[in-house]
């Protein structure tokens, strides 16, 4: 299985993604995961992704391509993986698709879509940011990441919907709710 998580920042990608892993049995691969940790080692990718990740801005393409495709060639990868914040856009999902051909790995399997109304999102990163103590998450960046969302990834709903791969399931209720949804529509 090869799965997309599509869903604004706070849509409940990490959490549903992550009883997926154990679900499925193959790894989650997170870009935003990979970028935080690289900020914090203070790698010269991290420097160069942490002004764009503070400001809500994407980071460039070409910073993430590497991360994903290292992390596709590891062999825990080989069986499938669940992409969590990648890809972010239209040409983040081509180069996905080339690479995915190149190392003869085949398809993504299915997007799964987790919809959340963007004053919901607000709401649930402004508490995020209260309860983690993230001062810089102020509501205008919070705004500007939807904006982002709606912008640049929210297309994707469509490039993965022409091909018949997209499912859809609400992403608000309990924990549990949600993942039995998505177990529904995985099926
Ligand atoms: P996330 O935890 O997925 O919301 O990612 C946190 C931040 O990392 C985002 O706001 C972006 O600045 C950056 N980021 C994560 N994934 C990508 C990606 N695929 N392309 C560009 N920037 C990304």
């Amino acid at each position: 299985m090869r799965l997309v998580l599509l869903g604004a920042p706070g849509s409940g990608k990490g959490t549903q993604g992550e009883k997926l892993v154990a679900h499925f049995g193959i790894p989650k691969i997170s870009t935003g995961d990979a970028l935080r940790a690289a900020v914090k080692a203070q790698t010269p990718l991290g420097l160069t992704a942490k002004a764009a990740m503070d400001a809500g801005d994407l980071v460039a393409n070409e910073v993430v391509y590497g991360i994903v495709e290292e992390r596709l060639a590891q062999p825990d990868a080989q069986k499938g993986c669940i992409l969590d914040g990648f890809p972010r856009n239209l040409a983040q999902a081509q180069v996905l698709d080339t690479m995915l051909t190149r190392i003869g790995k085949g398809d993504i399997d299915k997007a799964l879509h987790l919809h959340v109304t963007d004053e919901e999102i607000v709401k649930r990163l402004l508490d995020r940011a209260q309860k983690e103590g993230r001062a810089d998450d102020t509501e205008a960046v919070i705004r500007h990441r939807i904006e982002v969302y709606n912008a640049e990834t929210r297309p994707l709903l469509d490039y993965y919907g022409k091909q018949g791969k997209l499912v859809k399931v609400e992403g608000v209720g309990g924990l549990e709710e949600i993942y039995q949804r998505i177990l529904g529509v995985l099926k």
